[in-house]
């Protein structure tokens, strides 16, 4: 009878310790079997720490701006600039991934990690939720406001990442081209535009910690997100391939926006023109120096080259969103009725009247989702179980049922 060996590398079955035998009477061993999963590993076609298939295999080309711009496009109403902006920046992020590593031109393109600044509401965190199912990478939402610097009661800036690897599935070489969104980076501002002597907890002590996940570096991940503990395995993550993207509204920003204008133009017309410019428009205006002014310590604006703004959304912009983006509220709404084989549809006025009741609440956005929820709720409760093919939504019937939730 043949010996029982390795049929791969010829180790008999004394030197395996294990023989996994297939048809046909071949045996691989165990050294094989690893050699063999890192090489497909190394393909990309399995991924991470449980070895599940990686979701995230990379794309043969990224979009162009241009395309990128125009699949934002159909999510998001207005925000030319931003979209702009943030199209220019994931583009050449995803160029600088591309570039050989060893490039003998000695040219290295640097990160370009974004900041948006714009009112709650307007869009900062659709964008990037939009930009990352385009490229379809990782992507993570953290909320600053929870971090806490290393020992105090809160999370760990270490916790970005092992958000990350968790949505990655622990494929950490798909972790490390993720995209992570950081809303509320204006709460993390310090108090004052002093660097202060004593450590602000809440502030600077943050921002410290945040700079260097920005700015690239390998950083110790205890595993499950828990909190350290010394004999805990790390997975170890690099970020200097992540993109970070930053939201935050910075309220009051405008006045230091005015500030700094003032200051910097002389003389009688220029002041008079600063005080005709409409106070929703300073924004357009911002500067990195006015995110200093509000707090956030330079470092942390150098390491954030690319900045922009989100205009605040008017009636028209409302109006708009409601409709027509590929899932806008009223397109989910009727497929939800569709389910049920009824064709649901909305009066012109009836729109228009939900639109005004989210102007006149001042919720931005969000407020048109529960309006609408709260005109809706009963036809979806009765509708289903009725014998009706067509249900059609007057504005007598979105006062009427906003009058019952009493938020008319
Ligand atoms: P932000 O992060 O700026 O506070 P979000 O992106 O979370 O705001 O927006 C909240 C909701 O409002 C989104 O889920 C989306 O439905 C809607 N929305 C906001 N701005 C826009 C926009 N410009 N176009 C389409 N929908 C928008």
């Amino acid at each position: 009878m043949k010996k029982k060996q390795c049929d791969f590398c010829g180790r008999s079955d004394k030197e395996a310790r294990l023989l996994i035998s297939g048809i046909g009477g071949v045996n691989i061993c165990e050294h094989c079997v690893e050699q063999a999963y890192q090489i497909i590993q190394e393909a990309g076609i399995i991924g991470g720490a449980n070895g599940k298939k990686s979701e995230y295999t990379p794309k043969g080309s990224v979009p162009k701006p241009v395309e990128i711009k125009a699949y934002l496009d159909q999510y998001i109403i207005g925000q030319d600039e931003a979209k702009r902006f943030l199209s220019v920046a994931v583009y050449n992020h995803y160029k600088r991934l591309q570039q050989p590593k060893a490039d003998d031109d000695g040219v290295e393109i640097e990160k370009s990690n974004i900041i948006m600044v714009g009112s709650t509401g307007t869009g900062k965190t659709l964008m990037a939720r939009t930009i990352a199912r385009l490229l379809d990478v990782p992507f993570t939402i953290v909320d600053a406001t929870v971090l806490t610097e290393a020992g105090y009661v809160g999370e760990d800036v270490e916790s970005i990442l092992s958000r990350l690897l968790q949505v990655a599935n622990y494929d950490v070489s798909a972790a490390e081209r993720g995209i992570v969104f950081i809303d509320e980076i204006d709460k993390i501002a310090r108090k004052s535009d002093n660097p202060s002597i004593t450590r602000d907890v809440s502030g600077e002590g943050v921002q410290q910690g945040l700079l260097k996940l920005l700015e690239g570096t390998m950083v110790n991940v205890p595993p499950k997100g828990g909190r350290k503990h010394p004999d805990q395995d790390y997975i170890h993550v690099d970020t200097r391939n992540i993109l970070f993207i930053c939201g935050g509204a910075f309220d009051g920003i405008e006045r230091k926006i005015a500030q700094r204008m003032n200051t910097h133009t002389v003389g009688y017309n220029s002041v008079q023109n600063v005080r005709k410019i409409d106070k929703d428009d300073l924004m357009r205006y911002v500067q990195p120096q006015d995110l200093k002014s509000f707090g956030l310590i330079p470092e942390i604006i150098g390491r954030l080259p690319v900045l922009t703004y989100l205009n605040p959304l008017d009636r028209d912009a409302l109006r708009k969103i409601l409709v027509e983006p590929k899932n806008s509220i009223v397109k989910q709404y009727i497929k939800l009725f569709k389910m049920d084989g009824i064709e649901l549809t909305f009066d012109e006025e009836a729109l228009d009247f939900i639109v005004d009741k989210a102007v006149e609440f001042k919720l931005g956005a969000r407020g048109l989702r529960s309006i609408v929820e709260g005109v809706m709720t009963d036809a979806m409760f009765e509708v289903p179980s009725a014998d009706v093919k067509k249900f059609n939504v007057t504005r007598e019937y979105v006062e009427q049922q906003l009058a019952k939730s009493h938020s008319l």
